[in-house]
């Protein structure tokens, strides 16, 4: 049995759904004892969700009485300081904007192997799977030291529920770091939209979406679904979105269960994007476009009709 670590993200809801997937690829069927690393909320408040995902330990991190939640550099020195006291073999995470910082800091601090943005994992073998080349090949890795990080992109994994009794434990280092970033104010984002990574549900709209306020059909159908919404490149580059809402090869990479794209052609550069999504539904007024042989569901329609459409028919079911 050995002890994995997973760096467990929080938001206003609690637990991020995201974790479930990452905390059942550190479960490896009950091989492993999962740590669970949290701040910014009691180990209390969240032990329940954890416990039904396997989770053993759930520790709440302090540095001298202080929580790290908002300060990268006294986490991470947290962290490879709980890594050591606890003998963890390796620290998983969300590859999420945080999960990439913090782990590359972890790795930085304990000397460790760094792998972000992977899509599958065995702990048992310690070998990792990462998608290369927009996706054209999966490299196999094997890790050879103890304890490595590892991010995986959220949503690859699917979550399994494994029930147990956890313990909660507290504890506060006195791990030392440079103190060269000083936090001097927290705020908290106006948006209540959920996030591109690691959204369950995605809604993209292409290049006929034609204004920045047609977007607001896609939100709407958003909202009621609890998903994010995209552009591709041709809707960003004609300046109907922000630079990031874009998914594809230079824009974001995404993994939802379901990705519903309206008025994209299905380029390659957008498909290296999102081709991991689990189930893709397009929407294009053109039966002969190559988005149709890529998807699992083709609606040949107007996305301004079938979009609206969507959205009543979600109302109506409440
Ligand atoms: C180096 C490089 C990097 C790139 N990176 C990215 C990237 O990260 N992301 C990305 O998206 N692209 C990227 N691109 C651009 C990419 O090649 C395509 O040009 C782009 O993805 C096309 O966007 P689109 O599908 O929205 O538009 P189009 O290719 O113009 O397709 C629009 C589709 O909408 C259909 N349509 C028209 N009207 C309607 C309607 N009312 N309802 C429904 N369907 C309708 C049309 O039939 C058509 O199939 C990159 C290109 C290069 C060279």
């Amino acid at each position: 049995m050995s002890n994995i670590g997973v760096l467990i993200e929080i938001s206003d809801d609690g637990v991020k759904e995201a974790n479930f997937g990452v905390l059942t690829a550190a479960h490896g069927g009950g091989s492993h004892v999962i740590y669970a690393f949290v701040c910014g909320v009691s180990a209390d408040s969240v032990v329940g969700a954890l416990q039904e995902y396997g989770v053993q330990k759930v520790v709440e991190l302090a540095v001298d009485g202080v929580d790290p939640a908002s300060n990268p550099e006294l986490l991470s020195a947290a962290l490879a300081d709980a890594i050591n006291h606890f003998e963890i073999e390796a620290l998983l995470g969300l590859s999420s904007a945080s999960g990439r910082d913090i782990l590359a800091r972890v790795a930085a601090l304990t000397g460790s192997p760094l792998l972000q943005d992977c899509v599958g994992i065995d702990l048992t073998s310690k070998t990792i799977t990462k998608s290369h080349f927009s996706g054209k090949t999966v490299a196999s890795i094997k890790v050879n030291s103890n304890p490595f990080m590892c991010s995986l992109r959220p949503n690859t994994i699917e979550a399994q529920t494994a029930p147990c009794t956890a313990e909660v434990l507290n504890y506060d280092t006195s791990a030392q770091t440079s103190g060269k970033l000083v936090v001097k104010e927290v705020k908290q984002s106006q948006s209540k939209t959920v996030d591109l990574t690691e959204a369950a549900i995605i809604i993209t709209g292409g290049r006929p979406i034609a204004a920045p306020d047609n977007y607001k059909i896609l939100q709407e159908c958003a909202d009621l679904l609890g998903a994010a919404v995209g552009a591709s490149r041709a809707a960003v580059d004609a300046g109907f979105a922000p630079h990031s809402m874009q998914v594809g090869q230079t824009g974001k990479t995404v993994s939802p269960k379901l990705y519903i794209g309206c008025g994209l052609s299905g380029s390659v550069q957008h498909f290296a994007g999102m081709k991991t999504s689990k189930i893709i539904v397009a929407i294009n007024t053109d039966k002969d476009a190559p988005i149709f042989g890529k998807c699992d569901y083709g609606i040949i329609g107007d996305l301004f009709e079938v979009v609206p459409a969507l959205t009543e028919v979600l109302k109506e079911q409440g």
